[in-house]
């Protein structure tokens, strides 16, 4: 049975300046670029080139980068016959600014991600009859709910990237057998500033309380508070020289369920997740950066 990834595919648009544009002004970049992204495609891609067998399901507009992006995550070995291109809506898209400072804004358009309702899923029953299931907090949280219940009725893990931040229905959570928080989403779920490891197993306890098994709050550089049956400790990570973080995160949770889809115990699997995270932030970009599974366990030997 494969894993399954249900989410947003985003085609960022990044455009370097000195400094960000004023309310009325406009200021000629350096640099532009457009690369794939969204946190469900990037983390479906993190989860192929680990090595498993991961179906994508999510939605692009009728645009003229839509066939190119399927292409790309077809490329990449990802089962794409759950992908709808939706007419009338274009794709997903993020307008991203980074300026010297290497601060950036974003501003995003749902488009298509907004398509992918309970009913579009619900032609797609066949994808969550799978061994897992990632989802993250780019599409509506209608089909997330629909999603995690049809998975797990079916006896599959459900994984839960609670990104961006936002607080959730108990319904949901009480779906959920594994959540993978940042310190800023853990603390918007649970109300518990996350500041160190009495705060992370704080949080974590929070979320045991709502019915998760599985808590793991990343913790960037400091690598997971990662908590079991209220059993929680801190594993570090992997020291590397970062360059860009961006999809670090994504690519923890991709590496991560693939780690699990080939039976590996929990521990191995966040090993490996932290070994394939801290490669992507030594590469620039999202997608572009994630590694494959022989660059995983080269840093693991
Ligand atoms: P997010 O990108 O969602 O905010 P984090 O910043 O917590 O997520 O990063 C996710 C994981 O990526 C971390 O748990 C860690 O394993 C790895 N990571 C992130 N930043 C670094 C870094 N500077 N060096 C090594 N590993 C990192």
């Amino acid at each position: 049975m494969t894993l399954t990834v249900a989410g947003s595919i985003n085609i960022d648009h990044v455009i370097r300046l000195p400094q960000f544009p004023r309310p009325g002004e406009t200021l000629t970049g350096r640099d532009y670029r457009i690369v794939p992204g969204g946190k469900g495609a990037n983390q479906a891609v993190a989860a192929a080139r680990a090595g498993a067998a991961t179906r994508f399901v999510a939605c692009v507009g009728e645009d003229a980068l839509a066939g190119s992006l399927v292409a790309g995550f077809a490329a990449d070995g990802i089962d794409v016959s759950a992908i709808d291109t939706v007419a009338g809506v274009n794709t997903g898209v993020a307008l991203i600014q980074v300026n010297d400072a290497g601060e950036n804004t974003i501003a995003l358009a749902a488009g298509a991600n907004a398509e992918l309702t309970p009913d579009r899923l619900a032609r797609h029953a066949e994808a969550l009859h799978c061994k897992q299931l990632l989802l993250q907090l780019e599409i509506p949280l209608d089909t997330n709910l629909a999603a995690a219940r049809a998975a797990k009725a079916r006896g599959a893990r459900v994984v839960l990237n609670p990104a961006p931040a936002r607080a959730l229905p108990d319904e949901l959570l009480a779906l959920v057998d594994l959540i993978t928080p940042n310190e800023t989403e853990a603390e918007r779920l649970t109300g518990v500033a996350v500041n160190d490891d009495a705060g992370a197993a704080a949080a974590a306890g929070a979320l045991h309380a709502k019915g998760i098994a599985v808590v793991i709050i990343t913790l960037g550089a400091r690598g997971v508070w990662l908590s079991e049956q209220g059993q929680g400790r801190r594993v570090p990570g992997f020291s590397v020289q970062a360059v860009d973080t961006t999809a670090a995160g994504d690519t923890f949770n991709g590496a991560l369920v693939a780690a699990l889809q080939q039976d590996r115990p929990l521990a191995e699997a966040v090993r490996f997740a932290q070994a394939a995270a801290a490669i992507s932030v030594t590469r620039p970009g999202a997608q572009t950066s994630v590694p494959y599974r022989a660059e995983i366990e080269a840093l693991l030997e």
